[in-house]
């Protein structure tokens, strides 16, 4: 009778400490039910009902008014959850409900002008009418260069723009602002979070270069001072880039990487990193599009550590070996096939698609497959299954995804979800800001009686969404950001 006596007391009025989230040591997912299986084993006070099934007669009876507990549940030989127990969290799900995977563009600024630039973000991220047609309204951050040191021949864009007119913060390697005033702009409304390294740098000859460490200096304090703090950077160009260095000693091709040497004169992580770079794509050809994660933790010669990221740039490789890329507008349509997509809900995974959508000098910017393309990948994500958006969002909510350390606790009929910290491996572990973990989403039997809480303190009842069974279970999340349709294009008369 004693031994009853304790497991209602457990199941009822205590707080039963059960789940501990941690994706480090996930195995594959099968779903959107991620560890579904793992927590649900976890949980003590689902095994407190499955360890003494037939203890219930007797002291259910005897408290049944005070526990509202039905006597179905004396009778089933196994468990079942209904609405008068307090609820059962069983775990997280992948991605934020409805979503069944999510995807980032990843845009390099190379021959990036602001007549390019407007035409891509209006359709893209607006739904206005824009040449290329209605606007999609997706959320897409692109990439940009603080200096233009480039003197390769062609022309930037139509009308036999040089290469000078190039998309910079200053006017080539000066230190007088050519489109900083617009850049800032993008920067903070959001339609730029990616440094495509301080500048392009490419050169004819590939034994020279125009970037110095003073120029590295003068980037940061002035993104600083503007207020520009961007997370994500992706290595660019031609040997001359020099303050790439994501691939430093990897093999001898990438020995021109001197961003993070620290007897180089180009070095310039120990300020890069400090300022905020979090996330490095260091010039890698990657053809697997879905990944179940996209980082891996990244030291670079000078010791410090990053998280390295993937793009997906080509499809397969040649017999030569080499990538076959294609991630310029024309390789697009391949890019985001059918068949990439449905493999991609299928798999419930990341993906980020290197591209370079300002890189030709194709009139409309995109040619007609490539506007389809897009079209196409809108779709999935207006129809809530692939979540699109900014590269430095799915990065962050890959490291959250994965580190989040969470209990959960029974009192009073609910069910608390504490968010403990991120156990970041790489930047140290954190107590998370709630936009730090938007989109969090977790398994549970009712999402009415379930409560969301960094350590002890409710997420705010406006950014917490209740979502009805995917199939799995029913869930609820912390809201994923907003998206932003907002027009945001600025011309400027002197600027291309
Ligand atoms: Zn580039």
């Amino acid at each position: 009778m004693k031994a009853k006596t304790v497991w209602l007391s457990a199941a009822v009025w205590f707080i039963a400490a059960g789940v501990t989230g941690c994706g480090v040591d996930r195995g594959p997912e099968p779903g959107g039910a991620a560890d579904v299986a793992v927590k649900a084993v976890a949980n003590e006070t689902q095994n407190s009902f499955t360890t003494a099934p037939s203890a219930s007669t007797g002291t259910q009876a005897a408290q049944g008014g005070a526990t509202g507990a039905p006597s179905a549940v004396q009778s089933q030989p196994y468990p079942v959850v209904n609405t008068h127990v307090s609820p059962k969290v069983y775990g997280m799900r992948k991605f934020p409900y409805p979503y069944e995977a999510m995807l980032a563009i990843s845009s390099d600024a190379d021959s990036e002008t602001l007549r390019k630039f407007n035409l891509i973000h209006e359709f893209i991220n607006t739904t206005e009418m824009t040449p290329l047609g209605k606007g999609l309204g997706l959320d897409f951050a692109d990439s940009f260069f603080m200096y233009n040191g480039d003197n390769l021949p062609g022309y930037v864009d139509i009308h036999h723009e040089p290469m000078s007119d190039e998309l910079s913060w200053f006017k080539g390697v000066s230190n007088q602002p050519y489109a900083a005033a617009i850049l800032n702009h993008y920067i903070h409304v959001g339609w730029i979070d990616t440094m495509h390294t301080f500048g392009d740098f490419s050169q004819r000859n590939q034994n020279e270069t125009l970037f110095s460490r003073k120029l590295a200096i003068q980037a940061i304090d002035t993104l600083k001072a503007d207020g520009d703090f961007l997370t994500v950077w992706t290595d660019h160009g031609n040997k001359s880039n020099v303050d790439n260095f994501g691939d430093y000693g990897k093999t001898p091709f990438y020995d021109y990487q001197q961003g993070a040497n620290p007897w180089s004169k180009y070095y310039h992580t120990d300020l890069t990193i400090p300022y905020g770079i979090r996330f490095v794509w260091p010039d890698g050809a990657s053809d697997q599009f879905g990944m179940r994660s996209m980082i891996y933790p990244l030291k670079l010669p000078d010791g410090r550590e990053v998280w390295g990221f993937w793009r997906y740039t080509s499809e397969g490789f040649n017999a030569k070996g080499d990538p076959e890329w294609n991630w310029t507008p024309f390789g697009l349509d391949e890019q985001l096939s059918p068949a990439h997509l449905e493999e991609l809900e299928r798999d419930h995974d990341y993906a980020i698609v290197a591209q370079h959508l300002c890189g030709t000098t194709y009139p409309g910017v995109l040619p007609q497959p490539a506007v389809e393309a897009l079209r196409r990948l809108a779709q999935q994500y207006h129809e809530g299954k692939i979540l699109v958006t900014r590269t430095s969002r799915l990065l962050n909510y890959n490291v959250v995804q994965q580190y989040v350390s969470y209990r959960v606790t029974y009192e009073g009929g609910k069910a608390y979800i504490h968010i403990m910290a991120i156990l970041d491996p790489v930047f140290g572990a954190y107590v998370p800001t709630v936009d730090d973990v938007r989109g969090l989403t977790f398994y549970t039997s009712n999402p009415a009686k379930t409560v969301i809480e960094i350590r002890n303190t409710p997420i705010p009842a406006d950014l917490i969404q209740e979502n009805r069974s995917d199939g799995v279970a029913p869930s609820i999340g912390i809201k994923w950001w907003p998206v932003d349709t907002t027009n945001y294009a600025e011309t400027a008369p002197d600027i291309y």
